[in-house]
């Protein structure tokens, strides 16, 4: 029961998230702390990239226009937070600049606006005769097949967060930013800054799990406010083989949220549309506003918050409450416990949420009892789907109560060498990203 000491004593960080959804049956409190103060705005591509076409639009425009009046809303209804714009005009910047500015504005939020396209759907409708010569220069004929496209009727809003396949890469971002995490002037505080201090990296690490659920959450709720002005929603989830640069290269919660299709005829006329853009900025604040509301709950409550989040702004006020050090320990104790059963009874049980870890896709068959499992406690499912003709099994592990332990249990599955292993989040037994 390792687990449960740990989850009832010295968790730390580890329990903002299980706050964080818990959040909801909190009181309401007179806000006074301030979790986000900054948020950045991305309108993607810009100037020469024109990002996905449509018939006769281009994703940069429809990206610029929700952006700048998402932006608007925001600093009309919260002006209390300062929005930060990777752009405002029609210009080109490359992902690594965009990262760079929503750093550089010490971003406590940052909002990337995309549309989606996919490819035209292209069917045989007949075949012609075609000559040609052989290798010998002999004439011969050939059918070939003629095509007709037509759009494709792929339709709705995603909203990424950064894929756990580069979890490195968002600590790597963290480090490089984490001036404001570090810039209170104990002695202590500079040594924990030693980059090379296992703690200092098990901190960051932790920092970015924190950062990870709180994405999660946020794309979870820019999901729900679509699904309820009646938008179809494909989910919050994280695109794994390749990322996406702006979502791991800043150091902050971050997601990146696709519109709709701009290659569908019916949803390029919506992203135009005058109304369709304010719904859809609307959406995005309304999801923004419930998501700071809960974050502020969680600060007023007193409970453990990660490090960045403890230091001023402006270092003009005291130093965090919580002692660096402190923290690093109990971080240090709740890695540790990866390497405990995660099926324990969790802290908390009342929530109907519930994670699995996917350790990996494979066309090889392995049994439960096979080696490369040996180190996993608890049920490891084999789900079989069909990718093109091939055959393939993703093999799941778990069920953990809390997203503290689920994320153990990647860095876990990780470290047994399964280096795409992610969460995944059910709601009621519904898979959620
Ligand atoms: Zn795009």
């Amino acid at each position: 029961m390792r687990w449960k000491r740990v989850l009832f004593s010295g968790l730390g960080i580890g329990l903002i998230y299980t706050l964080f959804i818990h959040a909801k049956t909190t009181p309401d409190f007179p806000v006074q702390d301030k979790p986000i103060r900054t948020i950045v705005i991305d309108a993607g591509h810009g100037g020469s990239d024109h990002g996905a076409g449509g018939r006769y639009s281009h994703e940069k425009d429809i990206a610029l226009d929700v952006a700048l009046k998402l932006g608007k809303i925001i600093e009309e209804a919260m002006p209390d937070v300062k929005v930060v714009y990777t752009r405002k005009t029609d210009r080109f910047d490359d992902v690594h600049r965009k990262a760079a500015i929503a750093n550089e504005a010490k971003g406590d939020l940052f909002i990337s606006i995309h549309c989606n396209a996919a490819p035209d759907i292209k069917r045989i409708v007949g075949h012609r005769t075609v000559t040609y010569r052989d290798k010998k220069k002999r004439k011969r004929t050939r059918k070939v097949p003629i095509y007709e496209s037509s759009p494709n009727p792929a339709k709705g809003t995603e909203t990424y967060i950064w894929a756990t396949s580069k979890n490195n890469a968002k600590t790597e971002s963290l480090r490089n930013n984490s001036v404001i995490v570090f810039d209170a002037n104990s002695e202590e505080t500079q040594q924990i800054m030693d980059t090379r201090d296992p703690e200092t990296i098990i901190m960051l690490n932790t920092l970015r799990n924190v950062y990870f659920d709180q994405s999660l959450r946020l794309s979870t709720l820019v999901e729900d406010e679509f699904t309820r002005v009646g938008r179809i929603s494909r989910g919050a989830r994280q695109r794994n083989e390749k990322g996406i640069l702006v979502l791991h290269a800043t150091a902050m919660p971050s997601v990146l949220v696709e519109l709709g299709f701009i290659s569908n005829p019916e949803e390029e006329n919506y992203l135009n549309s005058a109304n369709g853009q304010d719904e859809m900025a609307s959406c995005i604040y309304r999801a923004v506003k419930r998501y700071k509301d809960e974050l502020e709950r969680i600060y007023k409550s007193g409970e453990p918050r990660p490090p960045v989040l403890e230091t001023p702004a402006t270092g003009a006020a005291a130093p965090a409450p919580t002692p660096a050090r402190q923290v690093v320990n109990h971080i240090s104790s709740t890695v540790s416990t990866a390497t405990e059963p995660p099926n324990a009874p969790a802290a908390d049980a009342t929530e109907s949420f519930s994670y699995k870890v996917q350790l990996m896709t494979t066309e090889k068959v392995y049994a439960r009892t096979n080696t490369l499992f040996k180190n996993l406690k608890g049920t490891i499912e084999r789900e079989e789907f069909k990718q093109g003709r091939k055959k393939v099994n993703k093999y799941i592990w778990g069920s953990f109560r809390t997203e503290a332990e689920a994320q153990a249990a990647v860095y876990k599955a990780r470290k047994q060498g399964f280096s795409d292993a992610f969460m995944l989040a059910y709601k009621d037994g519904n898979r959620i990203d």
